[in-house]
């Protein structure tokens, strides 16, 4: 993923006071305070965050704000907090030239991958970043991953578009597609990978980008956007043993209607008899199973181990190389969407916004 070569002919960027941000601050480590009393980290007032990155000024840009109240610690995301950045984004599409979302780390890659659903044909940046230290500490990463986050969401391409186009998280070095994304590292200030996709842009002393690996929208088509997501999905996590019982359980959750299945290497399961059995009576209930593999890396090949292609043959939808972040919030989308079981799988492997390769 590293590339080292510099553009010697960056793009000619408009006067940056023509140029509009609004910044949506969700909360997360970048803007928390320690509390004095538990020394714990909590979310914390926007202006905090903005008072400690005089240099935002700097920039030149016209900035507008739209603030969750309170902020939250990103491990309390869910959808009805998607549907207020949606709201958002819509609501101020027209005003702005790019969107820089202020998130925590945590459920950054969730957050990233359910935008990429909720909006569709985007013309312009939606960008998220955060930090791993609070922006108010000595030794910090968040002025440099603010700063970075809305050069992105200002940058041009040589026809003077917006050079990103689609929903993206921003972090230390890399640039990276949101719904590729996933949060590695609980320590390391390079956080964010996409292990099935090339980095959009290296960001060092110069910000580099890859066009050729980026999402284009087409302007004669609107921004479409829905709020509705439908949260009964799950995840079902194999290891070597798991119990009859606790598959069975886990499968027929009350209103259950999505399953991101966690198998082995290329899309692998227990070929035992009662496992099969398990999964595809889930799956004639109505039950949609999508195959995800455990590896952080490569994708599910159901069809290359006998495995893999029991699970096939049963019905089981192939994830390919999604990340579970994206098979899980693909899965809300859809059923959001209010389609069936039928419907819902035979959409799942249709590319939306450039989450998986499809073979
Ligand atoms: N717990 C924090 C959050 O996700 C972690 C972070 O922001 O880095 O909100």
């Amino acid at each position: 993923m590293d590339n080292d070569t510099t553009n010697p002919n960056p793009a000619p960027q408009p006067a940056p006071s023509e140029t509009r941000i609004l910044l949506i601050y969700t909360g997360g480590t970048i803007g928390m305070v320690e509390s004095p009393v538990t020394h714990s980290l909590a979310p914390f007032d926007f202006n905090h965050l903005i008072d400690n990155v005089p240099r935002l000024g700097r920039l030149g840009y016209e900035f507008g704000n739209v603030q969750f109240r309170p902020p939250i610690d990103s491990s309390n995301m869910n959808p009805s907090y998607w549907a207020e950045i949606v709201k958002a984004v819509v609501g101020n599409y027209d005003a702005y030239d790019g969107f820089v979302v202020l998130h925590g780390t945590d459920t950054m890659a969730y957050t990233a991958s359910a935008l990429s659903f909720m909006l569709q044909n985007l013309t312009k940046p939606i960008v998220l970043t955060g930090s791993q230290l609070p922006i108010g500490d000595i030794r910090q990463d968040g002025v440099e991953n603010l700063i970075t986050a809305c050069q992105v969401a200002a940058a041009k391409d040589e026809d003077g578009k917006p050079m990103v186009q689609e929903v993206v998280i921003s972090f230390e070095n890399y640039l990276l597609r949101g719904n590729r994304s996933m949060k590695m590292s609980s320590t390391n200030f390079d956080a964010f990978r996409t292990n099935n996709y090339p980095a959009l842009a290296k960001m060092d002393l110069h910000i580099d980008y890859s066009p050729a690996f980026m999402l284009r929208g087409d302007p004669a088509k609107p921004l479409e956007s829905t709020i509705s997501m439908n949260p009964s999905v799950a995840v079902l996590y194999l290891f070597p043993g798991i119990t009859e019982e606790v598959v069975r359980a886990q499968l027929s959750l009350p209103g259950i209607k999505g399953m991101v299945l966690r198998t082995f290497g290329a899309g692998n399961a227990p070929t035992e008899q009662w496992f099969l059995n398990l999964i595809r009576e889930a799956i004639g209930r109505g039950l949609v199973i999508v195959n995800v593999t455990q590896c952080i890396n490569g994708g599910d090949e159901q069809t290359r181990y006998l495995t893999g292609d029991m699970l096939a043959q049963a019905g089981v939808v192939s994830g390919y190389d999604i990340t579970c972040e994206a098979a899980i919030t693909k899965l809300m989308y859809l059923f959001g969407k209010g389609l069936d079981a039928k419907d819902v799988a035979s959409q799942f492997v249709i590319p939306l916004a450039g989450e998986m390769t499809v073979e």
